[in-house]
């Protein structure tokens, strides 16, 4: 599933070709929203936004269309007479006068007003979004230190879009890695340094992730990688994907483990778990 960063990514790329100009035509396929095609048809969007992996579209209107992908949607822009060649079955389009904005497969697709838009189900239930420039990680830091999340694991926690919005599987690895914490350590296991260290990785990977099209490795390193001819989902990650491969802080194996049945690759030297048993806890 796209995480945040690429949902957002999808969202700016859709806004340069729709912001401030007129949707000539917008067909919504699905009978339960069908109806609101012409009533935004005709109007502006003013701008197009994600929240968590969810992408907003806004219409001068007041109206929203909220849209989810889950696994399966995917967004298509094109010039306006060169439709995409795929078996996908359409469930929105937006068309300005040259060009289109097309989802395909995606089935949550409603439209809002400002007020019903508040209460969705999905974004009414989202933590702060990392990608949001408002977000600083010390607001990740109070949620950490928050009651309501500090007994959960860290794989769990990073996992739950109303902890923090936009993360998923391949940046919870990623983060924890760089934070050097152990999944299944809660929050309440950790020092205050290293509570630090972990929201400050959680802003700064999502963003870099969002700047560099999912490349969470750093700059210098995915340089000497290439370099040595690496393809690109050799050199992109940490560790996700990463398994019996080298770890690059220690030189140990990477492991893959597998929690909900969901993958979480780490190094267990530079990553060791901190409470151990019922009486155990490093606090
Ligand atoms: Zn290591």
């Amino acid at each position: 599933m796209p995480e945040g960063p690429e949902i957002r990514r999808v969202a700016t790329r859709i806004h340069k070709v729709l912001a401030g100009r007129e949707a000539c035509e917008v067909q919504l396929t699905q009978p339960r929203v069908a109806a609101y095609g012409p009533r935004l048809s005709g109007h502006t969007v003013s701008w197009v936004s994600s929240r968590g992996k969810a992408l907003l579209t806004h219409f001068d209107n007041g109206l929203t269309v909220y849209s989810h992908n889950q696994l399966y949607g995917r967004w298509y822009i094109t010039r306006r007479d060169k439709p995409p060649r795929t078996n996908r079955t359409l469930r929105l389009a937006i068309h300005t006068e040259t060009h289109s904005a097309l989802l395909y497969s995606a089935s949550e697709i409603e439209v809002h007003t400002p007020e019903t838009l508040l209460q969705q189900k999905y974004l009414s239930r989202l933590g702060p979004d990392a990608l949001d420039d408002r977000v600083v990680w010390r607001d990740i830091l109070h949620r950490l230190q928050d009651k309501k999340f500090s007994g959960r694991s860290l794989a769990a926690l990073y996992l739950d879009q109303s902890f923090v919005a936009g993360i998923g599987n391949y940046l919870r690895s990623e983060i924890l890695f760089n934070a050097k914490v152990n999944p299944f350590d809660r929050p309440k296991d950790l020092s205050r340094r290293q509570l630090g260290s972990l929201a400050r990785n959680t802003v700064q990977l999502t963003r870099q992730a969002y700047a560099t099209s999912g490349v969470t490795n750093t700059a210098a390193r995915v340089k000497r990688l290439q370099a040595q001819g690496l393809t690109r989902r050799r050199y992109r990650h940490l560790v996700f994907d990463r398994q019996h491969e080298d770890c690059y802080h220690c030189g140990g194996e990477i492991e893959r483990i597998e929690v909900s049945s969901r993958r979480i690759y780490l190094c267990q030297a530079c990553q060791p778990r901190l409470f151990k048993s019922a009486t155990g806890s490093s606090q």
